[in-house]
């Protein structure tokens, strides 16, 4: 029998499980599970200006309500140190308990050290032992910051970063690779040494006694087959809880689909257990945007569910008209803007699937896989737009008003599967 005829079975794809260490990260009564069995987590990082604590803490704030379970911010000057206890302070009189990581670089050993209140408000610390001090300074320093992380009680992530690579380690490998019969090339030994710089420093963690799962990894490169290349390298070598994500990921489209690409092939591989976008924001575009990527990125994967999903056409030479354009994008907004007090009033109401459709060929069907879809006329069709509930035929619409019926149709279908009266399961 050829390939062609073969019929056996074919198996659904899904992401391979995870084989990490847990980590955990507080703040008050929260507790962010990294790594193990816990979902892959979303974080996000600030560009305020630190020691400005009530523009940061504004910014943490959205970026928590947008779905960030923990958010990073620079931690660079003493005035910055001093500003996080603020910051942590704002936070909490707002009700926002998110977990906030402190991103040190060249003098993180020094400010852990003279600001305890700072390193006490943070939950998490980030390490690059690419920055912590050159000769024999770098272990030194290197050991200031996690003997910290150990008086506080808190992990850290040891944050490897190609733009910022411990430059010692790289002339080291370089210099043992030019002595090779068959040297490695060039790119080889830049990822030896990422991937070295890594697992050897989180050794050095675990040595001065953090316990290895609260030593979480990340090695940050710009290239999407270098990032997967790396990590695939530091899963197989380690059991470390990873953070994943591409470094200078670049603006709108390009760095969308390019961390996309790169996060979405690591943790079908079963690696990765945070992730962030690292965007750079368009003039006038919210911070946010990085997190509503990383959450669309978890959800397309089929890892979680954050909101409910709109599957729409792209349109084509069978529809003239942006009736169905305006649809989806007015249906999505709606649903994302009701998602915050849906959540509470309608468990489960993220797992909703609507379907807005330009026309006969694909609409009847895509409609009824959805739990409920519209099926708008196309170009000479008649000027009739059926509505399918759970996979049947409900009603169909017609006339100026489509768009509005629509809308009280599925909110009323979502008042009747996940409101109060519904099945204790909320029907999902
Ligand atoms: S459903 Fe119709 S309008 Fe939409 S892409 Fe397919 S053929 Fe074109």
């Amino acid at each position: 029998m050829s390939d062609l005829d073969d019929d056996t079975p074919i198996a659904e794809a899904a992401p391979r499980p995870r084989r990490s260490r847990q980590a955990t990260v507080r703040w008050g009564s929260r507790v962010v599970t990294i790594g193990g069995d816990a979902p892959v987590r979303v974080q996000s990082m600030t560009n305020t200006d630190t020691t400005d604590a009530i523009g940061t803490a504004i910014q943490c704030k959205e970026l928590a309500q947008a779905g960030s379970e923990m958010v990073r911010i620079t931690v660079n000057t003493p005035e910055a140190a001093a500003a996080v206890p603020h910051i942590r302070e704002q936070l909490d009189r707002m009700g926002i308990d998110v977990p906030l990581i402190g991103d040190f670089h060249y003098n993180g050993h020094r400010l852990l050290t003279d600001f305890p209140a700072m390193a006490e408000a943070l939950s998490k610390y980030r390490i690059n032992p690419g920055n912590v001090g050159k000769g024999d300074k770098h272990d030194r320093q290197f050991a200031q910051m996690v003997e910290a992380a150990l008086k506080h009680g808190k992990p850290v992530r040891i944050g490897v970063n190609w733009g910022s690579l411990d430059q010692e380690l790289l002339a080291e490998l370089m210099d043992a690779n030019a002595g090779r019969a068959e040297p490695w090339s060039a790119k080889a030994v830049m990822y030896q040494a990422l991937v070295q710089s890594a697992t050897g420093s989180a050794r050095l963690a675990t040595q001065l006694g953090m316990d290895p799962g609260q030593v979480i990894i990340s090695c940050k490169v710009s290239g999407v087959q270098d990032l997967i290349a790396v990590y695939r390298a530091l899963a197989a070598r380690c059991d470390h809880p990873l953070h994943l994500g591409l470094t200078e990921a670049g603006m709108a489209t390009k760095g969308t689909v390019a961390s996309a690409t790169a996060i979405g092939v690591l943790l079908q591989e079963g690696i990765g257990d945070t992730i962030r976008v690292s965007l750079t924001p368009q003039p006038g575009e919210a911070r946010t945007q990085e997190v509503v990527v990383a959450l669309e990125i978890l959800q397309a994967l089929g890892l979680r569910t954050f909101n409910p999903s709109v599957t729409a056409c792209p349109g084509c030479g069978r529809t003239t008209s942006t009736v169905f354009q305006e649809l989806a994008k007015q249906i999505d907004d709606h649903l994302r803007a009701m998602m915050p007090v849906w959540k509470s009033r309608y468990p489960g109401v993220e797992n909703l699937k609507v379907a807005v459709m330009g026309c006969i060929v694909n609409g009847p069907g895509e409609s009824k896989h959805a739990d409920i879809g519209i099926s708008l006329p196309g170009t000479g069709e008649a000027p009739a737009a059926p509505v399918f509930i759970d996979g049947e035929k409900a009603l169909t619409l017609r006339g100026e008003g489509i768009v509005t019926e629509f809308h009280r149709i599925v909110e009323q279908y979502i008042d009747r599967r996940y409101g109060a009266a519904a099945a204790p399961a909320g029907g999902a």
